[in-house]
């Protein structure tokens, strides 16, 4: 058996991976006529590839990278926690000190009674794990009937098939007849394409009140939960108008329906407080974490969950666990990637030089031609592409296509932004550092340009 090494020429690199490996959410067969591109190492904010390009990360791996590649002190935990306990089960009257660590660090920082962590090893898993918490506690509270989950369209929660149940993407319902009984969507608050004539406002409350509709249209006595992200990340970075979160909270709390906060993306740091429900003024009663709770250094997600759902969860057993719920490596490199995020003031980086800086450099873009609006939270923002400025139009060819030349003009400019249809998203490490933001921008200020240049050339400047 031959050494596979990053020292392979590319092309052979290439039809390896083409004849052997299945990408998720990829058409194999175009990626195998055009030959994935290698990405062979990373230091801070930076990765090379295998003809030696180096590319900023506008997207923190996929959201996930907070901290930046290439902290030795990760490696330096994982490697020691493998030496001394590689791996033990906490099913069975067990506990390990990882596990026990991590629990009680992430109960800390987690708002309000939100002070028990049930371990996954992904965000998907841990939806997965959501799905089953809360049938299970509206059943041991007598009320069983109240299984239904209402979640929303285009919302992202995973790809297993409770995770992509919850998500509100069409064409993951599509494949596999999804989504799985029980679960209803109700529509997103998409101001820029969905608002129409109404203010963001005015359409933010009316997104909102579209759950209490669905709640009465069910029966409050029949749904047990509500969940979302507080800023939808995969469905392309969509922040609510200020008025949505609020009428959630008070429908939430007026019938009586557990709130999860999906804050896979949101979570640590994110959006310039630990949690995004911090920032959009929300107390959920279950939390999804994952990426960025290691920064995606080892694969570890959960819930965290509040003490009245825990403690009613608590009286039975709950006939549910991964063989690698807290894995003891995984949580060591978490509590090292926690420790660096609280030592260094990663969160206060974000809130005070890192955001304003991004802030000022993204909503200039707003004046290029091809750009109809910049949104920012924290450090995750979109871009709409718009054939026509000041209209809010959508293209009127196939939609996705000139975010996929944008992207393509993004890729050959060794900036990695990605694009959601037509708009171009992105989600840096947490610690950019204000030049490193500044080269971000240029960078994908040449990709836009070269990207309107091509769109006017192919004629695709037209509104629908
Ligand atoms: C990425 C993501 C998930 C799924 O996490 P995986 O680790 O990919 O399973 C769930 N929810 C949100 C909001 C995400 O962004």
């Amino acid at each position: 058996m031959r050494q596979i090494t990053n020292h392979l020429p590319t092309a052979e690199l290439q039809a390896l991976d083409a004849a052997h490996h299945m990408h998720p959410f990829t058409t194999n067969e175009a990626l195998a006529r055009k030959g994935a591109r290698i990405i062979t190492r990373a230091s801070g904010v930076y990765l090379t590839d295998s003809e030696g390009a180096s590319i900023i990360d506008g997207m923190a791996g996929l959201w996930c990278v907070n901290i930046g590649y290439g902290r030795k002190e990760l490696a330096q935990a994982a490697a020691r926690q493998i030496e001394e306990l590689p791996y033990y089960n906490t099913f069975f009257q067990t506990s390990h000190v990882p596990a026990i660590a991590l629990a009680a660090r992430i109960a800390d920082l987690a708002p309000g009674d939100l002070n028990h962590v049930f371990f996954a090893s992904s965000g998907s898993e841990a939806n997965d794990t959501n799905i089953r918490l809360v049938r299970h506690y509206w059943a041991l509270k007598g009320q069983p009937e109240r299984s239904v989950i209402i979640a929303r369209k285009n919302g992202y929660h995973g790809s297993t098939i409770g995770g992509a149940s919850l998500g509100g993407m069409v064409p993951m319902h599509q494949q596999g007849n999804l989504p799985i009984p029980g679960i209803v969507h109700i529509d997103q608050p998409y101001w820029y394409l969905e608002g129409g004539d109404m203010t963001p406002e005015d359409f933010g409350l009316a997104r909102a009140r579209a759950l209490e509709e669905k709640i009465l249209e069910i029966g409050a006595d029949r749904v047990g939960a509500f969940i979302a992200e507080p800023v939808q990340g995969a469905g392309g970075v969509i922040i609510p108008p200020a008025s949505y979160w609020p009428e959630i909270q008070r429908i939430v709390d007026k019938y009586g329906i557990l709130l999860i906060a999906d804050e896979v993306i949101t979570g640590f740091g994110r959006t310039g407080a630990w949690f995004g429900s911090q920032t959009f003024g929300i107390r959920p009663h279950i939390m999804t974490i994952a990426k960025g709770l290691s920064s995606g250094y080892a694969p570890i997600g959960g819930s965290i969950v509040c003490d009245e759902v825990a403690a009613v969860i608590a009286s039975d057993e709950f006939n549910h666990g991964y063989t690698y719920s807290g894995h003891p490596v995984a949580a060591a490199v978490a509590l090292e990637n926690l420790r660096i995020m609280e030592d260094e003031g990663v969160v206060e980086h974000v809130r005070d030089v890192a955001h304003p800086h991004l802030a000022a450099r993204w909503h200039a873009l707003a004046d290029h031609p091809l750009v109809g609006e910049t949104t920012l939270v924290g450090m995750m923002g979109s871009l709409a592409l718009t054939p026509v400025k000041g209209r809010r139009a959508r293209f009127a060819g196939e939609q996705g296509a000139a975010g996929l030349i944008t992207r393509e003009r993004c890729f050959a400019n060794n900036v990695i932004m990605r694009h959601v249809y037509d708009r171009m998203i992105i989600a840096p490490p947490l610690v950019m550092t204000p030049d490193e933001i500044d080269i971000l921008i240029d960078r994908a200020t040449k990709a836009l340009d070269e990207a309107y240049a091509q769109l006017k050339a192919e004629g695709m400047l037209v509104a629908q």
